[in-house]
């Protein structure tokens, strides 16, 4: 089957091996054991104030390093995982591994101020994972104010549940993020009973501001929105000055995309931002 080597180094694997029947179930398999067999890692992401180039925290991004696979997307095995219930274990990895890390750096000589994790619809589904957050908190010994949870819309729309779950994260301290705002179905009635931070402009307006009016109109309103609920906006996927200015020249000043930094390994971010390092060309 064709395996080719994406741009980034990533090697992806044939669609079928995600279709269903035999395949499917190899995949499933592999999946499974990869974290007792060391394949799954974390990336991290700097977030960014625009006009001062200062780090304001990393987004924790989970890869699977796959021996038969190669590097495997995240938008290849999370539906997978969901599927399976793998991601129960999974989340809770990545968890733990994203509140390890910010101590080490720490311990290394850089506070990275906040990190933001993404949590699936399927961890709300079996119950509070708030005993599941508190106690990786403890053991890490990280402050429940640097930990962010970043969930998309549907997770707070389709989630019975999810209101009483998020209500309980924020009791303990962790911040919310709504990811990929923009994109879901939200009521802006949710929007002001939820205990939130911050919205993630979703990375399919930034891509076109300059050249789709529509697009540039709905990034102006949701920083608007943000603004009148007293809540912090950054815009995921930037990738040129260009749609950096027009974020600041708008009002937002936080962001996140290729043109601050790309998703890198823990001691990249810590080589580039050590000694609070401002962003190099
Ligand atoms: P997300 O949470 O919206 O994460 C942002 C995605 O945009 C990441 O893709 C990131 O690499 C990519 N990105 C960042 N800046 C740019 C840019 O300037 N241009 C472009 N084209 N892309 C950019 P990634 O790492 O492939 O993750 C995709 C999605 O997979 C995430 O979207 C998130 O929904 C999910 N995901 C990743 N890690 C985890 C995890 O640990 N748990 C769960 N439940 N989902 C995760
Ligand atoms: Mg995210
Ligand atoms: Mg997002
Ligand atoms: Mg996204």
């Amino acid at each position: 089957h064709a395996k080719g080597r994406g741009r980034n180094g990533y090697q992806f694997y044939a669609p079928s091996m995600t279709g269903d029947g035999v395949d499917r179930l190899r995949v499933e398999a592999m999946l499974r054991r990869s974290i007792e067999k060391n394949e799954i890692f974390l990336n991290f992401q700097p977030q960014v104030e625009i006009d001062t180039g200062r780090l304001i925290g990393v987004e924790a991004l989970v890869r699977w390093q796959s021996p038969e696979l190669g590097l495997v997307p995240p938008i290849r095995f999370i539906s997978m995982a969901e599927d399976t219930g793998f991601i129960n274990q999974l989340g809770k990895w990545v968890l733990h591994e994203s509140c390890r890390q910010m101590v080490r750096w720490e311990q290394a000589g850089l506070v990275v101020p906040k990190i933001a994790v993404n949590l699936s619809v399927k961890q709300f589904e079996r119950g509070s994972i708030v005993s599941m957050v508190s106690a990786i908190l403890a053991e890490t010994g990280l402050a429940a104010e640097r930990l962010q949870l970043e969930v998309t819309e549907s997770v707070i729309m389709n989630t019975g549940d999810a209101l009483v779950f998020i209500n309980d994260l924020h009791a303990i301290g962790a911040g919310l993020a709504i990811d990929d705002f923009g994109t879901g179905y939200s009521s802006l009635a949710y929007l002001k009973q939820l205990p939130v931070q911050t919205l993630k402009i979703d990375r399919s307006f930034i891509k076109d501001i300059s050249t789709d009016v529509n697009d540039e109109a709905i990034t102006i309103a949701i920083i608007q929105l943000g603004k009148s609920l007293n809540l912090s906006v950054i815009a995921e996927g930037v990738e040129t000055a260009e749609q950096a200015e027009f974020l600041l020249r708008n009002g937002c000043n936080l962001a996140q995309g290729y043109f601050f930094g790309k998703p890198v390994l823990p001691g990249e971010l810590l080589a580039r931002w050590i000694g609070g390092g401002q962003k190099s060309a």
